[in-house]
């Protein structure tokens, strides 16, 4: 199904702890999934800034020194279509990677869930679990098609902080 617009939480147009190298990171907003000690709650409503498909891809594609795109939330596979639709409409020479809360399971055995898998790079999939120290908190590893490597997506340890507008955003992934 063709959709027009996509449910954005927030925007981060250059990235480098969201993914190897520098990245635009996409925040999608809204997440049915309820994970204990969610480190982003205000992601779950569906109060979020709606934007069309085509000028979120421009701005992606228009953006100079990334490597890729790194699609996080909220969670994306709940805006299947509209994911799947920047996905086709993101510069090629961008690689993809995908934060999800669905498990493998739950993705693969879903075919719309699993086409998404199969456009993507890497994907960080299952459900946050805030009793694990590991920074990747109970994520499996899926890559696909070679671009990312293993090794790279060690986990890293650097938080970032981006001022902009009086507003403070800190992101990253941490090791407590
Ligand atoms: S999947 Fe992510 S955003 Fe959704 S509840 Fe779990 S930790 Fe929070």
């Amino acid at each position: 199904m063709t959709v027009e617009n996509i449910n954005i939480h927030q925007l981060l147009p250059n990235s480098e702890v969201n993914g190897p190298g520098k990245r635009f990171v996409v925040w999608l907003q809204g997440c049915p999934l309820n994970c204990p000690g969610c480190f982003n709650p205000l992601t779950h409503g569906s109060q979020g800034i709606l934007m069309k498909i085509s000028d979120l891809a421009k701005q992606i594609n228009q953006t100079k020194d990334i490597r890729g795109l790194t699609l996080s939330g909220g969670e994306p596979l709940f805006q299947l279509d509209a994911i799947k639709q920047l996905i086709r409409l993101t510069d090629k020479r961008l690689d993809i990677l995908l934060f999800s809360g669905y498990s493998w399971n739950e993705v693969v055995n879903d075919e719309a869930k699993k086409q998404v898998l199969q456009m993507v790079d890497a994907a960080l999939l299952g459900r946050y679990n805030q009793k694990l120290s590991h920074p990747f908190r109970g994520k499996k590893l899926v890559l696909h098609g070679g671009r990312i490597k293993p090794e790279e997506l060690k986990p890293w340890l650097s938080t970032e902080i981006v001022l902009s507008d009086g507003k403070v955003q800190i992101t990253g992934l941490y090791k407590k």
